[in-house]
């Protein structure tokens, strides 16, 4: 650095005779003394960055009445941002009930009471109370699926790609493991069932074709490096047309007659027949066990509505496998996963309560009037709120389950509609803005834009008071 800057540097204020101002005292006192003194520190680097450019306006900027003040303001802004917590909860009025990049499912709130109790203590995770000695982390849940899905035993990993990775490596590790091409699923990017059985050192034996597989096919494909039978549910779409696959009692039988186990990956992993809801069936984990699968996998935060969790349910010896396998332990749960898991798992005993304390069961069922009647409230407070440049209406919309859970298959809901006003070729930049200043909210509001207008589907909006209590902060920009 030359004199000539080092002078201009001179008229920046100290660090010391900031930190005395009445302003930053107050900050200190909310922020403690570090964070203050990291975020002045970060602001007069830029404030050095502006002297070095343009120095003359810099300077007199800095020599100004209000410099003082505003400076505060910026550092009072930078600490705020620092304090606001990186994980916040927002209002998903995206349509989309279960949204993965939204957290998937809310959890029932004796879930989060269970969270709260053992997060803070130590607990009997795996420690045997009753013999004082070393317990199993699996105990607490297995009898409690077992109960629910009439599987002999259980264990849980971390989400289901995992379950699938870690039965695919314990049961047919070298070998191969024979799947439907039509099964030949990716899930959101980075699962994709080739890529998972490379991962867990198993051969995949495509089977069939595209659009027909039949037994023969699986028998033509069977020899000495078989493994396993794996079904993968399409979860997240449908082969439509000339097509056939192989019944599930059919390929059970064919896994026995050669010795192996047939695996059904479920994907989503309901306890409950979706019809109840109106909606097609799916297969729930009892009915793959009927059609004869040894193992199951389903994951523990799509259709189930809990914390993200893989579950494998199954024949004992089959279980006893995988948790053998040294991969168990790098995929295992942890006990707030657990805690949670035991909870939702519980609320499922009594199918009725189930249906009221689970969000995701709550969110699906919520007759239509109900939200009806929630978008005429919203719709008046959004009226108001945001003034004669954007048209408000409400009107029918449809939301889809999620998480490739029934993707052909819509629900009924109501949305708002908000239409900004616009002059030729800026429609995009302000429904962009109006999108961000949901977004920006005290509980930022995620909605979805489609055809010029920003949407809010409602089905998932239970707390319609606090949504429109915090409209007042919105701040669009005119
Ligand atoms: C979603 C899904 C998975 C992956 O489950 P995650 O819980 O997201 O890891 C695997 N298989 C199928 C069929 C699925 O639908």
């Amino acid at each position: 650095m030359n004199s000539s800057s080092q002078k201009i540097f001179r008229v920046l204020p100290s660090v010391s005779r900031l930190l005395e101002t009445a302003e930053m005292a107050a900050a200190v006192a909310r922020s403690g003394h570090e964070p203050v003194k990291r975020a002045i520190r970060s602001r007069l680097d830029e404030l050095r960055k502006e002297l070095a450019q343009d120095s003359e306006s810099a300077t007199a900027w800095i020599a100004s009445a209000d410099f003082l003040t505003e400076f505060c303001r910026q550092v009072e802004h930078t600490l705020s941002a620092q304090e606001r917590p990186e994980l916040q909860p927002v209002f998903n009025l995206t349509g989309t009930i279960i949204h993965t990049n939204l957290g998937r499912a809310r959890l029932p709130q004796s879930a989060l009471d269970a969270v709260a109790r053992v997060g803070g203590e130590a607990c009997n995770l795996e420690f045997d109370l009753g013999a004082g000695q070393r317990g199993d982390r699996d105990s607490h849940l297995e009898a409690l699926i077992c109960e629910l899905t009439g599987a002999e035993a259980a264990t849980v990993v971390n989400n289901n790609a995992a379950a699938v990775l870690l039965v695919a490596n314990s049961l047919a590790a070298d070998r191969e493991v024979l799947i439907s091409r039509g099964e030949l699923v990716e899930i959101g990017g980075s699962f994709r069932i080739p890529d998972v059985m490379r991962s867990a050192h198993c051969e995949l034996r495509e089977v069939g074709t595209t659009n027909r597989t039949h037994l023969k096919d699986y028998r033509a494909a069977l020899g000495p490096r078989s493994g396993l039978i794996m079904k993968v549910h399409t979860s997240n779409y449908e082969i439509k047309g000339f097509t056939a696959e192989v019944d599930e009692r059919e390929l059970a039988d064919l896994a026995r007659e050669h010795g192996l186990a047939f695996v059904s990956d479920l994907g989503s992993g309901n306890l409950m027949d979706l019809r109840k809801f109106g909606l097609p069936h799916e297969p729930t984990v009892m009915e793959a066990f009927e059609s004869g699968a040894d193992l199951v996998t389903f994951s523990g935060d799509k259709l189930l509505g809990g914390p993200q969790a893989g579950i494998i349910a199954g024949r004992r010896d089959l279980v006893t496998r995988v948790k053998q396998n040294p991969l168990k332990r790098a995929l295992r749960v942890d006990k707030l996963c657990i805690a949670a898991l035991i909870e939702v798992l519980s609320l499922y005993r009594d199918p009725e309560r189930a249906r009221r304390e689970v969000p995701f069961l709550r969110d699906l069922s919520r007759p239509l009037s109900d939200i009806k009647t929630s978008a005429v409230t919203v719709a008046a407070a959004l009226d108001q709120a945001l003034g004669s440049r954007v048209t408000v209406t409400h009107g029918p919309c449809q939301s889809q389950i999620g998480s490739g859970a029934l993707p052909l298959d819509l629900l009924d809901s109501v949305a708002i509609y908000l239409t900004p006003e616009t002059e030729r070729g800026e429609t995009d930049a302000r429904l962009q803005a109006l999108a961000r200043a949901f977004r920006e909210l005290p509980k930022p509001v995620v909605g979805r834009i489609n055809d010029g207008r920003l949407i809010f589907d409602l089905r998932c909006l239970q707390d319609a008071e606090s949504f429109i209590e915090q409209l007042q902060a919105l701040d669009i920009p005119q």
